[in-house]
């Protein structure tokens, strides 16, 4: 039904664009919590308390005690491309989770937000949004820090709502986004509370912040997340080669799976999926795992920022390396000694 008549081009009004970005910003609920959990931890949060009810269909709520946004920055926060976390020089020298601004305008362009906060020393502030229309700053009451509460996610957008899957996947979502961001924040203080059905609702997880050095710390916290049998049965693996260092835990080839649902990998604390690091550790197992056996493992690959671009998509969870032969490398023959001494040490006990 192309009209052969040409049609002016013309600019989109910056509600119709947060709704496009929205689209790969915010594909289901737990996207939207990602974002949220994200920007707490950025602020410096030692508690997340995230709620949700009917999926996060119709309720996501995350608070925290972090840095709080001043009343002022208020309309900026919602406002596109405004961030506090890099100044645009040096897109590949990134250190927080967040960077591109997108996040809680997209959020205000489909559903209702509302963002309260309050900075040390100041009162507390909050701005609501919906459907893109933003009302004006008003005083609040909030002892410390932000909530972040978002309603009726996609009402705006009623094509988006209709592929979103039952309460319990959606709710299954949001709870695996909470622990890999609690797996890679062991010092902070996660609660995911589902208030379907109105009151109080009930915690479905929890994890007080872990203490001790890094390597305690986080075996406490992949203990309360993949389970005691998990860090029991699991190697420290600690090593570094050519700028990149691996640590994290490892499980022996005994404590394997028959599906590939205990592997978690970050890059520079980012949570990630990523194919070449699956593909590396599958390689660092082949000789120790029959095919249909997946191993279980925690890994936290850092390097320099400039070694890894992870603005590959909004979402973030995709990652392109500088190098990806030396990270291969390093996880391939890295786990592999750490497996084979393992081996050798349980051979050597059953020979004496
Ligand atoms: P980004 O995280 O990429 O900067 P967002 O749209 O997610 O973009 O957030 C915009 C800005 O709002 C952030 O840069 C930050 O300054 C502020 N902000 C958002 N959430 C919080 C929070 N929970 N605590 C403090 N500041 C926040
Ligand atoms: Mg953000």
């Amino acid at each position: 039904n192309i009209s052969a008549e040409r049609p002016a081009i013309r600019q989109l009004d910056e509600a119709a664009i947060n709704r496009i970005a929205a689209g790969e910003v915010v594909e289901r609920p737990a996207s939207a919590v990602k974002e949220l959990v994200e920007n707490a931890l950025d602020a410096g949060a030692r508690r997340v308390e995230v709620t949700i009810a009917d999926g996060g269909k119709t309720l996501i709520r995350v608070a925290d005690d972090g840095h709080g946004i001043a009343a002022g920055d208020l309309p900026l926060a919602l406002s596109r491309h405004a961030t506090s976390k890099i100044d645009g020089t040096d897109l590949l020298n990134i250190h927080s989770f967040g960077f591109r601004g997108e996040a809680l305008p997209s959020l205000g362009a489909v559903g209702r937000l509302t963002i309260t906060s309050r900075v040390a020393g100041d009162a507390a502030a909050e701005i609501a949004v919906s459907g893109g229309t933003i009302a004006p700053v008003k005083p609040a009451a909030l002892s410390a820090g932000t909530v972040v509460e978002l309603r009726d996610l996609f009402y705006a957008t009623p094509a988006r709502l209709k592929f979103l899957r039952s309460n319990r996947a959606e709710t299954q979502a949001i709870t695996d986004v909470v622990k890999r961001l609690a797996m890679a924040e062991p010092g902070v203080g996660f609660t995911l509370r589902d208030t379907s059905g109105g009151g109080e609702g009930r915690v479905t997880f929890r994890a007080e912040p872990e203490t001790g050095d890094m390597f305690d710390a986080l075996r406490g916290r992949l203990t309360r997340i993949m389970g005691r049998e998990f860090t029991e049965n699991a190697l420290p693996i600690d090593a570094t080669r050519e700028g990149f260092t691996l640590t994290g835990f490892a499980a022996l080839p005994t404590y394997s799976r028959g599906a590939a649902v205990a592997q978690f990998f970050f890059v520079n604390g980012r949570p990630v999926r990523d194919k070449q690091l699956i593909g590396a550790l599958r390689g660092a197992y082949a000789d120790f795992l029959s095919r249909d056996r997946h191993p279980a493992a925690a890994l936290f690959l850092t390097c320099d920022p400039h070694l890894v671009d992870v603005n590959v998509h909004p979402a973030k969870s995709e990652v392109r390396f500088r190098e990806p032969g030396i990270v291969r490398g390093l996880i391939v023959s890295t786990l592999r000694h750490a497996l084979a001494g393992a081996g050798h040490r349980a051979s050597t006990t059953v020979a004496q």
